[in-house]
Parts: C-alpha cells; structure tokens; sequence
C-alpha cells in the first residue's frame, strides 16, 4: 500500500511499531504532491527540504526511543492562513506574497514542538474570502474528483490535498463554511470547531467573532485525534475558554441507540438539489437502523442568516483588513507622493476584488449613520439565530442538515455573480453566527461527484457529533471512496 494513502491513527501506529519511517510516509506524501499538484494546486509552498529535515529528525528519536508526541512525523498540509514561522504565508493574497512570519499560530507551534512535519502551505480562497478555491490570489485549486469542478472553500487546499492522499491531514479555518463545505465537495472529513475551542492565535483574522480552526481528515477518529492535540485554552487568545477537553477518541466509541437526531425542516427547501436530499435523508434513515432516533425540528431565524453574515463579516473584514497597510507587512508600494498614496496603490495592487468588495461594504455598515440600521441589527438577529439553536439542543442532541444546497460546480460558473455564491453558504453559516460545532462527513455519491451531510452540536460537544459521525462511519463506506486521479 502507499503509505501516502494512510489515515492519521494509521501512521501513528505504523511509526510506533517501525513498520515504516517519517522519511519514507513524508516521502511518499511529497512523490504524490510532484505526480498530482500540477493538476490540482492544492499547495502555494510545498515544504519539500523542511519536511524531509523534520521526518529525519522524527525517525532519529524513533531510534533513540525518546518519548514522541501523537502528531510526531505525521505530514500535514496547513491553510496559509496560519502563520508558520520562517516559512512563506500569504493568505493567498498579493499583499502577504512575500511575507514569512516571525512567529508560529500557536496550533503550528503545538504540531512543531511534537514534530509534525508540515509538508506544504496549502491554497484558499484569498484571506478565507469565498467557497470556491477561486478566489486565490494566485491560481484556483481544482476538485480532484472532477478537475473541471471547483474544490469548495476556502479551504480549498486542504481539502483537495487530503482527498488526493497529498497529505495524512490538513488544518482549515470555518468561519461560515470553510472547513464544512470543500470536505463534503472533495469527499473528506471536515471538523468545525465551537467558537473558542481552538485557538486562534497567529491565524490571519478574517472575521474575528466566527473564525474557527479545525481539521481536515480521511475519516472522523483521525478528526477526533487531531482535535484532541489541538483543542484547548491559550494564553494568547482571550476567546478559548478553561473548557474542558474531552477524550474525544474514547467518547467516539459508544453507540448511538437512544441518540436524538434533528432535522430541521427550514433545511429542507426549494433551491436544495432533489438528490442532495435524498443522500441526507438516506443519512437519516442509516443513523435510525443504528438505533438514533430521528425527530423533526425548526430553526425559524435559518432564512436570515446570510444577511446577517454578509453584514457582520463585511464589518470585521473592513477592520482586519487596515493592518495590510503597506507599511507593517508584506508588500508596500511606496512610488506615490504621500503616505495616502502608499496606502492606496498598496490595497489597490495586493488585494482581489473580494477583498475590496467587503471592505467597501463592511466600511459602510460600520459609518456612523448606518451602524445601528445595519450592524447592530445584525448582532440582534444573529442572537435569535442562536436561540434557534438553543431551543432545538433543549430537545435533541445533534442536528442532521445538508451541507451545501448543491453539488460541487463547474468552474467560473459563479464567478460573476457573487450574490449566488454567497448563498451556497446557507446550510453552514448558522451554526457559524451561533457558536457552535459542525461536522461534515462523506455521505453519498450523485453522479461521481461527492455529497456530505453535516451534523451539528452544542458549543463544545464536539464529542458528541463525532460519536455520530464516527459510529455512521462505521455503518457505510463512503468515506473510503477515493478520486481517481491519475
Ligand atoms: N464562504 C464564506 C465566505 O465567503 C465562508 C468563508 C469561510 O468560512 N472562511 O465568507
């Protein structure tokens, strides 16, 4: 077998017991980066010389018998969002092109000092701007799958890395989507965290008060063991509480008779493909024969959500946005007469059309005429979309919903209507602006192309959607079906 196609658990194990090398599972990662990323560009910086130093490094301690950290010699590809120091991190954007921070993300710091081996930085959509993989800076990243078709995003990278065996694992960011959407386009497991349970520091802020952090993987238990390295307090982040974390590998393994599963029927709507919903209620009716009972449920605040998100995200771009000044980061155009003109030729060159769009829009919602008509009418909704849910977990213990209203779709096909593309996010954005967890995993096939569902959770019962994800994983085999790439 190519080591390269291993899970997480798999090559934890398989290290531990000397069947294979760091070197030679890095190794084989990098030969599938060389054969397959021409294709995909799934990858900005491939780590080639870093990574194959780390895995030597790894192998070193293996011979010494030195204790090893769970992640140590596992390669992963990590969203250049996260700052990685010494190492190249763009944000996919012109104006981070050439930026190499001085500091680690503390989630990049947590895999380095257990030895991770960072393969590569992996391609988004510019700042986490998008759900296409088009929206890079610099090239879209194509949906293994089908290379005319778009990967999701915007963590279009990770996702196509990890679904082509570019990788064991991969780290996004889910600030209304970002994990969920491109793991069910490219038929992988993706993990959005609860607000707060991973740190956030060193990871290019885009929208401050939804930014999550969260793995990308082959199956939930590596989703599980990832997340049990990663989660937690940080010092460095004010917003990760003293929670705490649970044994999330141990939690997996209870069965879910008596699980009560929602199904929210405000998910159920016209504009959802007919065989996308067919896969969700077949999900359904799979976790009803695994003894979970399934129960119908309402969230009545669901249909104002992307208003809301389109008014908040704005808000925050506009604000994360301003440090990208020329002068502190990355690229600095400083051929105008004033410092005005350095500003200005500055954002003009280095930032894409998204990123201008919600800056202009989040500075208007921010003026002083307009907050309180836009932005802090928003910040009311966005509370009674949080009380959907609350009301709802009152009652059961996961929600059951689509993930994306629709399959995975051709390239450029939404390019020129951003509008369209803002409400493919329907399904993921609410449990965004609530705080709480999601979880998408691998459901169905519709014409070769992949179909997740997503299971949602209470702010911090991570444990519990990975139970459900993992027993179901257990019951079906979607989640092994591979791409055919060649
Ligand atoms: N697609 C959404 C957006 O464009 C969500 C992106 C994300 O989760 N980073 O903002």
């Amino acid at each position: 077998m190519d080591l390269n196609k291993l899970t997480v658990l798999e090559t934890f194990e398989g290290l531990r017991d000397k069947k294979f090398s760091s070197e030679e599972i890095t190794k084989s990662c990098l030969k599938q980066i060389e054969s397959f990323n021409g294709q995909i560009k799934a990858f900005i910086t491939i780590n080639e010389d870093g990574a194959i130093l780390q895995a030597k490094a790894v192998d070193k301690k293996i011979k010494n018998k030195s204790p090893l950290s769970p992640l140590a010699g596992i390669p992963v590809a990590v969203k250049d969002l996260f700052c990685t120091k010494d190492l190249r991190s763009t944000a996919a954007s012109k104006i981070l092109e050439n930026y190499i921070p001085p500091y680690d993300a503390t989630v990049v710091e947590k895999i380095r000092t257990g030895d991770g081996v960072i393969i590569g930085k992996a391609n988004l959509d510019e700042f986490g701007m998008g759900n296409s993989g088009e929206k890079s800076g610099f090239f879209p990243t194509h949906n293994p799958w089908d290379l005319e078709r778009v990967p999701g995003g915007s963590s279009s990278g990770s996702a196509a890395a990890t679904a082509s065996d570019m990788c064991i694992y991969a780290l996004g960011t889910d600030t209304g989507g970002s994990i969920r959407q491109p793991a069910s386009f490219c038929n992988v497991t993706g993990l959005k965290v609860s607000y707060g349970r991973v740190s956030r520091y060193g990871v290019m802020a885009m929208t401050s008060s939804l930014d999550t952090i969260g793995p990308i993987t082959k199956n939930v238990a590596d989703a599980a063991f990832v997340l049990q390295q990663i989660a937690g307090y940080d010092k460095k982040d004010s917003t990760t509480p003293a929670e705490k974390v649970d044994d999330y590998l141990k939690e997996i393994k209870k069965d879910v008779k008596g699980l009560k599963i929602g199904l929210p029927k405000e998910y159920f709507i016209e504009g959802l493909d007919e065989e996308v919903r067919n896969v969700v209620l077949a999900a359904a009716k799979k976790f009803e024969d695994m003894g979970a009972e399934v129960v119908d449920v309402s969230l009545p605040h669901t249909d104002l959500a992307v208003a809301v998100y389109y008014i908040i995200c704005p808000s925050e771009v506009s604000s994360n946005m301003a440090r990208y000044d020329g002068i502190r980061y990355g690229l600095s155009k400083r051929d105008g007469k004033d410092l005005l003109d350095i500003y200005l030729n500055t954002k003009s060159s280095g930032f894409g059309d998204e990123v201008k769009r919600r800056i202009m829009i989040g500075t208007y919602a921010l003026s002083a005429g307009y907050y309180d008509a836009y932005y802090k009418k928003a910040m009311q909704v966005r509370t009674l979309v949080k009380q959907d849910f609350d009301k709802t977990f009152s009652d059961v213990d996961v929600i059951l919903t689509p993930v994306s209203p629709a399959l995975a779709w051709k390239m450029g096909e939404n390019m020129s209507d951003p509008l369209k593309e803002y409400l493919a996010d329907v399904f993921t954005i609410p449990a965004s602006l609530a705080g709480i967890c999601g979880l998408a995993i691998p459901a169905g096939l519709v014409g070769g192309l992949p179909v997740g569902v997503q299971l949602l959770g209470k702010r911090f019962d991570e444990k519990t959607i990975l139970r459900a994800g993992y027993q179901y994983q257990l019951a079906t085999d979607w989640h092994q079906q591979k791409p055919n790439i060649k």
